[in-house]
C-alpha cells in the first residue's frame, strides 16, 4: 500500500479532496474520532498513543489497498515518528496544502456541513438550495467548533507542530497552494494521487522549496 499524507490547516480542503477520491481510499482521523464520539471540538488534541494505535490498527486491517490518503495524521511530531517507524517505506508523498490565515478563518466560519460528510461554503461551494445538502437532501448545519475563537486556537496548535512534522518528511514533501482556484487545485491533487504523475500538480506547487529552505523553516 502507498500512503499519501495530507497536511494543511482546517478548511484547506482535505475533506473535499477526499470526496474526489475512490471510496475507502481517504481516511480522515477527525471523522474517525467523531464517529467514536470523541470530542475534539475545543481545538485540543487527543493523546498521541490513542491515535497512533487507532491508525496502526486501521492500516494493518487495510493493508491490501492499493493506496490510502491519511487526512489529519500525523498531527504531532510524536505521531510522525511513530508512523515513520512502522511505514517509512510505504509513505509516497507528504502533501502540504497551503492557505493564508485570513482565508482559513473565512472558510471555516462560513462552512456548513451535513451528516453525510459533505460540506459547503457560500462563496467556494454553495449548495444548490440554501441550507440543504445537494447529495442527500438533509438540512445543513454549522459545526459547533467552527467559530473564530476555536479556529484561531486550532491554527496556533497547527502552526506549532507544522515545522516539527515537516522535518521528518523533507524528501517526500510537496507544497501545494489551495488559496486560489480552490476546486481546480483539489482536482489536480486528486489526479496526481490517482495517477502518480507529478505533472498534474506542477503548476500549483509553491516551489521551489529545497531541502535547505525546509531546514530553515524548521528552525523558525
Ligand atoms: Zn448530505
Amino acid at each position: 500500500m502507498d500512503i499519501y499524507l495530507l497536511f494543511g490547516p482546517p478548511g484547506s480542503g482535505k475533506g473535499s479532496l477526499g470526496k474526489l477520491l475512490p471510496k475507502g481510499s481517504h481516511l480522515s482521523i477527525g471523522s474517525l474520532l467523531r464517529e467514536q464520539n470523541i470530542d475534539c471540538s475545543n481545538g485540543k488534541l487527543v493523546s498521541d498513543e490513542y491515535i497512533n494505535s487507532l491508525v496502526l490498527k486501521y492500516l494493518k486491517q487495510n493493508s491490501q489497498k492499493e493506496f490510502l490518503v491519511l487526512d489529519g495524521y500525523p498531527r504531532t511530531e510524536s505521531q510522525a515518528i511513530f508512523l515513520k517507524k512502522y511505514f517509512q517505506d510505504r509513505i509516497k508523498t507528504f502533501i502540504h496544502l497551503s492557505c493564508s490565515d485570513e482565508e482559513v478563518i473565512d472558510r471555516v466560519c462560513f462552512r456548513e456541513t451535513c451528516n453525510c460528510g459533505c460540506s459547503y461554503h457560500p462563496r467556494l461551494k454553495p449548495s444548490k438550495r440554501v441550507g440543504i445538502c445537494d447529495a442527500c437532501g438533509s438540512m445543513l448545519k454549522k459545526r459547533s467548533d467552527d467559530t473564530k475563537e476555536i479556529i484561531q486556537e486550532r491554527l496556533s496548535v497547527y502552526k506549532k507542530e507544522k515545522n516539527k512534522i515537516l522535518r521528518h518528511f523533507q524528501d517526500k514533501y510537496v507544497d501545494v497552494s489551495v488559496e486560489r482556484d480552490f476546486k481546480e487545485s483539489l482536482k489536480k491533487i486528486a489526479q496526481f494521487i490517482l495517477s502518480g504523475n507529478e505533472n498534474y500538480i506542477k503548476d500549483i506547487r509553491n516551489f521551489p522549496i529545497g531541502r535547505d529552505q525546509i531546514k530553515q523553516f524548521g528552525r523558525e
